[in-house]
């Protein structure tokens, strides 16, 4: 595996910036949530960074478990219509308010997925947190409650991002040059 140095377009969002929104969403969960006990679903492996550092901002009473997808047609870079479960979680869900983790949001097909499946589990309430949002290339619908950023149509890698399982472990957000990056 290459250094990322050799393949960093640039830093997109660095640490101070990330964890300072990552402090006022989680204000915003502990608001909305007053009083309340919550159940934090993340997104493996991905959301992991996120979650961690997000459930140290929030206030009220919780719960943390997970579950892992993954779209056929195994090492792209793009999901397709279908998602299957790998990781189901160990819990019931029902009448629990649930906040679903998510690292990005791409086409929507995968969150689109996952939510069908646990409506049909009676959660209280059900809705999403995404670090990133790429809007401009929805291709599915998904009700997005809480966002980090905002980001254009690139491909980024670290804070719980990978590029072929690698570099979840920066600190950052970077754009890979993929002229550069050879796996
Ligand atoms: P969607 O189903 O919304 O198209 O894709 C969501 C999933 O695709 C994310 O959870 C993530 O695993 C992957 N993904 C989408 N865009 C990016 C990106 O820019 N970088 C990385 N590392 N993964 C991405
Ligand atoms: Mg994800
Ligand atoms: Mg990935």
């Amino acid at each position: 595996m290459k250094d990322y140095r050799d393949f960093l377009a640039e830093v997109l969002i660095p640490e101070d910036k990330l964890q300072k929104r990552i402090t006022e969403l989680g204000a915003e969960i502990s608001r909305d949530y007053a009083g309340k006990e919550i159940l934090l679903i993340c997104i493996l492996r991905g959301g992991v960074m996120f979650l961690t550092d997000l459930i140290r901002h929030i206030d009220t009473p919780l719960a943390i478990e997970f579950m892992a997808v993954s779209s056929y047609g195994v090492g792209g870079r793009e999901s397709q219509g279908q998602v299957r479960i790998t990781l189901d979680l160990n819990c019931s869900i029902q009448d629990k308010h649930v906040i679903l983790v998510e690292d990005i949001i791409d086409s929507g097909h995968t969150l689109a997925s996952v939510i069908e499946l646990l409506e049909t589990r009676d959660p209280a309430s059900l809705c999403i947190c995404t670090l990133l949002d790429k809007v401009e290339r929805r291709e599915v619908n998904v009700p997005v409650k809480y966002t980090g950023f905002t980001i254009p149509n690139k491909f980024v890698f670290g804070y719980g991002l990978d590029i072929d399982d690698f570099y979840r472990n920066l600190p950052f957000i970077g754009v890979v040059d993929l002229e550069r990056y050879q796996p």
